[in-house]
């Protein structure tokens, strides 16, 4: 059975949780270094990047996150995708700096810029585009070479990324019924983990 830790010091994470769950993962709330062993993916969910990140240096958190996202397949969204970026244009902010991505941070505006809209990604089964959720939400500005991306809303704004085993989504599909993108992650996962020896 695959067993998928999300991150639970803040933000969205239950509804991850539940969401893995139904697409038929065990999850474990990872709060302390400990709760990494014996996972085979993690979730960094939405919330606040810079309050995730102090926590995460308060709870010992950042290395141990490092090591397990340089080789385990790992998904960041909103919040955790500026929290995986190598780049965020902020030096002071701690962040994990592993995806080649350039993140802006807020980059449609306040709260109240918040809005939804169906996007088509890439390597999603079915024909229907994914009802996306954007929550003060980050834009993936620039990529490096080996990062592909999967979505792009209409003026060709990067939304969702993928690096290997590192996916990105600057929206909130954990605050949808559609399961398709945690049935991706899955995929992602069970595949890493019947490939390695
Ligand atoms: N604006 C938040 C940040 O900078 C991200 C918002 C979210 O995760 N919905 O961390």
């Amino acid at each position: 059975m695959v067993t998928i830790g999300v991150l639970a010091l803040q933000g969205a994470f239950i509804e991850h949780q539940q969401m893995l769950e139904k697409v038929g993962a065990r999850t474990v709330q990872v709060r302390l270094p400990q709760h990494l062993h014996d996972l085979d993916g993690l979730v960094i969910p939405g919330g606040e990047s810079t309050t995730i990140g102090k926590l995460a240096i308060a709870y010992g958190l950042i290395d141990p996150l490092r090591h397990f996202a340089q080789s385990k397949p790992t998904w960041g969204t909103c919040a955790g995708l500026i929290f995986l970026a190598k780049d965020i244009g902020i030096d002071s902010q701690p962040i994990l700096g592993l995806m080649d991505v350039c993140v802006d941070r807020n980059a449609f505006g306040r709260q109240a810029d918040s809005f939804e809209v169906d996007l088509p990604i890439k390597g999603l089964k079915g024909d229907t585009p994914f009802h996306a959720i954007f929550i003060r939400a980050p834009i993936v500005r620039a990529v490096s070479e080996g990062v592909e991306t999967l979505a792009q809303i209409d003026d060709n704004t990067i939304v969702a990324v993928r690096q290997r085993h590192l996916l990105g989504t600057a929206f909130h599909p954990e605050l949808t019924k559609d399961l398709r993108l945690h049935q991706y992650f899955y995929d992602m996962v069970a595949e890493t983990d019947s490939s390695s020896p």
